[in-house]
């Protein structure tokens, strides 16, 4: 078992209060040195959350079994703090198109109601004309509509201006909603969809199939030995491999098939209108295509080997349910892992 990291005590007095951001900056930076990890702002982020008492970061840090080295810290730092960041983004966009919208809705008010006083007071002004007696009291009258007609052409002038601008900006956080929105379901790494985006998928597509859609088959696959990959090269040159394998898997397919990535280093990829056979012969022929890639390392061109998977295909059956259907797949891909791995299995 680890080590439970420490609480920060409060500075000030009374039970209730806070710790100071601070306190939480230096024992985030201490925890950091005592792990011998990278000062990264990632790392800093992760530690300065956990002192300052995240419930979800602290519960997963303290059950965590192994030691907290470079890699742990960083899946933890991917797993709560990368998707926080999208639906903080998500709601600061959401917050300000509200605003635009209550200014848009001022602006739209302050027209009806210069619409109305200017009628208001053209009435006056047309019972004044009636009533004139005298040539003065008549230009009176016209002045004071000319007065009133330039002062509203003016106001018009002004509100126009406002409510273009505000248009303007409801239809710009619009399109950063939508791209914050494509993000959330999209994963940072290797811009493939992510799980999110799987389950939306598979949720879909399971349900046209159960609806007397075509076949429909399922590849769970996960690199063999990443670990030790990591272990020996960094956790950098690892994601590397990721995007490596994300790149190969995408060329591969074509079609409405839908590459994912499910978690880790674990993919998956739905085959829509595909029967098993087909799915089969498709994967294969990926997995050929990255046993036959040779992994550079970037930094140096250095050549690191060749990577593999292994992977497990499961043709929906229907009546079944997703949980089962991703469960025959994953079996399958268990059993490609405990034949030698580098291999493609089909589910019971
Ligand atoms: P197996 O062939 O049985 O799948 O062995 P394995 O070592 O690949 O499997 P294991 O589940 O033990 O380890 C998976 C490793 O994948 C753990 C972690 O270091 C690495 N990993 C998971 N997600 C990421 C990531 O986002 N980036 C990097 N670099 N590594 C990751
Ligand atoms: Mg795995
Ligand atoms: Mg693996």
């Amino acid at each position: 078992m680890a080590e439970s990291p420490s609480e920060v005590a409060s500075s000030h007095s009374g039970p209730t209060s806070a710790p100071r951001p601070q306190d939480l900056a230096r024992a985030a930076m201490d925890k950091i040195a005592a792990l011998g990890l990278e000062p990264t702002p990632q790392m800093f982020e992760l530690w300065f959350r956990y002192f300052q008492g995240d419930p979800e970061i602290k519960r997963a840090i303290n059950a965590h079994p192994g030691i907290l080295d470079e890699t742990a810290c960083y899946l933890f730092y991917k797993r709560f703090l990368s998707e926080t960041a999208r639906s903080d983004a998500i709601k600061t966009i959401s917050d300000r198109i509200q605003q635009a919208v209550g200014d848009l809705a001022g602006t739209i008010d302050s027209v009806k109601s210069m619409t109305s006083d200017y009628t208001g007071s053209l009435n006056v002004v047309s019972e004044k004309i009636k009533k004139a007696k005298t040539l003065e009291e008549l230009g009176d009258a016209v002045s004071s509509i000319v007065e009133d007609t330039s002062r509203m052409l003016q106001k018009n002038q002004n509100l126009e201006v406002e409510l273009t601008n505000s248009s303007t900006q409801v239809a710009e956080l619009k399109k950063n909603l939508d791209n914050v929105r494509r993000e959330a379901l999209t994963d940072g790494l290797t811009g493939l969809s992510n799980r999110k985006a799987f389950d939306k998928q598979i949720r879909e597509w399971v349900g046209d199939s159960a609806a007397g859609g075509g076949e429909l088959c399922l590849l769970m696959l996960d690199i063999d030995h990443f670990k030790s990959f990591n272990d020996t090269y960094g956790h950098q040159v690892g994601d590397q491999v990721l995007r490596l394998v994300a790149r190969t898997l995408v060329d591969g397919i074509k079609g409405a098939d839908f590459a994912a990535r499910f978690g880790g280093e674990e993919f998956a990829i739905i085959f829509p209108n595909t029967p098993a056979s087909a799915a089969e012969r498709v994967a294969d022929s990926l997995r050929r295509a990255v046993e036959n890639k040779e992994v550079v390392n970037k930094s140096n061109n250095k050549s690191l080997g060749r990577i593999t998977f292994s992977g497990g295909i499961a043709q929906y059956v229907k009546g079944e349910t997703i949980t089962n259907f991703i469960d025959r797949a994953d079996a399958a891909l268990y059993e490609a892992k405990h034949s030698g791995r580098n291999c493609i299995k089909q589910a019971k």
